[in-house]
C-alpha cells in the first residue's frame, strides 16, 4: 500500500464510519482470521464495523473470538443487504475479483462505499478505491498485520487479533512450511505469541477435528487416488455418493489434495470432488515448484489462486473432467516430465 492511500485509509478511519467486512465465498482459516482480526481492531477504534461472509465454513473456524457476530448471507440476508446497504467502507478480504462472493456480488456492486481490498493473489482486478495487493505475502493475515503497522497501531494488537492473525498464517503457509514463509512471516508470528496467540491450542483447535466419518472419508480418498508418475502427477476423486456414505460436512475434504505431494517425484496434485447440488465438480490444484496450477486453473478450469495453490470448477461428469484433466498433461508434458 503506498503512502498516499495510507494516509487517504487514515483520514477516513479518523471518522466514525459504518464497515462492512467481506471475505469469500466457501472461507478458509485465512479469510475467516484476517476478518475478524480486522473486525476486532477497528471495533477497538471506535468504527461500526460488521463481517458478512458469502456462505457457511467449516465448524472446525468457529470458535475464533468474535464468531457468534459473523453475518451469513444466505442466512441472514435480510440484516446483510441492510449494512451493505448503509456501508460507508466495505473491505474486502483474501479475493481479488468480485466473482469471489458468489450470490453477492450483485448487491456489492450497487453499493457506493469506499471500497479496500487486502488480498495476495495474483491479477487483481480494479473495483477497489484502495488496494493493498500483493501476491509475494503468505497470507491475507500477515498483509491485516502490516496493514495495522502501516496505520501505526502496531501496539493495540489484543490477544483476540493476535490468535485470529496466527489462524491465517498457519493454515495458508500449510503450518509455515509452503515457500511462501519468509523470516518476517515468522518474526510476526514470535510477535503474535508475545502478543496473546495460544499457538498450541491453535493447531490443536485447527487440525486435531477429526471424526470417524472423515478418516473413512480420507480413507477412501486415498483409495481412489489415481498415480501418473510419468506426468509427476497424482489425483484424487470422491463422488456425491463417496461423500454422502462418509456422512460429508464442510471442511471434511480440507488438506486431502497435500496427500499427492507427499508422494516422491510427484509435483503436481488434484482432488475433484463432485457436488449434485451445485452441478459442479470443485476442484484443487497444488504444485511444488515452477509448474504454476494458478495459470493452469484459469486457463481450464474458470478458476484461479495461486503459483502453487489453485482452484476451479467443471461442469461436466466425473469421468468426462478426470478424462480431459489427462489429455491437458499431454501439452504439459514437457514441464512435468522433466
Ligand atoms: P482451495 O483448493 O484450498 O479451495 O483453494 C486454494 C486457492 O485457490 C485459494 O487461494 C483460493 O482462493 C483459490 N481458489 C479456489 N477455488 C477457486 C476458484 O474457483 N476461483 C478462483 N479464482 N480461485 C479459487
Ligand atoms: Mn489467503
Amino acid at each position: 500500500m503506498n503512502f498516499e492511500d495510507i494516509q487517504a485509509v487514515k483520514e477516513l478511519l479518523s471518522t466514525p464510519q459504518k464497515i462492512v467486512i467481506v471475505p469469500h465465498k466457501n472461507p478458509d482459516g485465512d479469510a475467516i482470521g484476517s476478518a475478524l482480526a480486522l473486525w476486532h481492531y477497528l471495533n477497538n477504534l471506535g468504527q461500526n464495523a460488521s463481517i458478512i461472509v458469502p456462505n457457511d465454513y467449516p465448524k472446525f473456524l468457529k470458535w475464533m473470538p468474535g464468531n457468534e457476530h459473523i453475518f451469513n448471507y444466505e442466512r441472514e440476508n435480510v440484516q446483510a443487504k441492510g449494512r451493505i446497504s448503509e456501508a460507508t467502507i466495505i473491505f474486502t478480504l483474501d479475493f481479488n475479483h468480485l466473482g469471489r462472493v458468489g450470490q453477492m456480488r450483485a448487491v456489492l456492486e450497487e453499493s457506493d462505499a469506499a471500497y479496500i481490498m487486502i488480498d495476495h493473489h495474483q491479477d487483481p482486478s480494479d473495483y477497489a478505491h484502495y488496494s493493498y495487493s500483493d501476491a509475494s505475502m503468505s497470507s491475507t493475515c500477515e498483509m491485516v498485520y502490516n496493514f495495522i503497522e502501516y496505520l501505526g497501531d502496531i501496539d493495540t494488537i489484543t490477544p483476540e487479533i493476535a490468535n485470529c492473525l496466527y489462524v491465517g498464517i498457519m493454515t495458508d503457509t500449510g503450518s509455515f512450511k509452503f515457500a511462501s514463509t519468509t523470516s518476517r512471516t515468522h518474526r510476526i508470528i514470535a510477535h503474535l505469541i508475545d502478543k496473546g496467540a495460544e499457538n498450541t491450542t491453535i493447531h490443536h483447535k485447527i487440525y486435531d477435528t477429526n471424526t470417524p466419518n472423515r478418516l473413512h472419508l480420507l480413507g477412501c480418498a486415498l483409495k481412489n487416488m489415481v498415480i501418473l508418475q510419468e506426468y509427476k502427477t497424482a489425483y484424487i476423486t470422491l463422488s456425491q455418493e463417496e461423500l454422502d456414505t462418509y456422512g460429508f460436512q464442510k471442511g471434511d475434504t480440507e488438506g486431502f489434495v497435500n496427500y499427492g505431494l507427499t508422494l516422491e517425484g510427484i509435483i503436481f496434485a488434484a482432488i475433484f470432488i463432485e457436488n449434485k447440488e451445485e452441478g459442479i465438480i470443485k476442484i484443487s490444484f497444488r504444485s511444488v515448484g515452477d509448474f504454476s496450477v494458478n495459470q493452469f486453473a484459469r486457463k481450464y478450469f474458470q478458476g484461479g489462486g495461486h503459483d502453487n495453490a489453485s482452484g476451479g470448477k467443471s461442469e461436466r461428469s466425473m469421468a468426462e473432467t478426470t478424462a480431459y484433466f489427462e489429455s491437458l498433461l499431454q501439452d504439459y508434458k514437457v514441464i512435468l516430465a522433466v
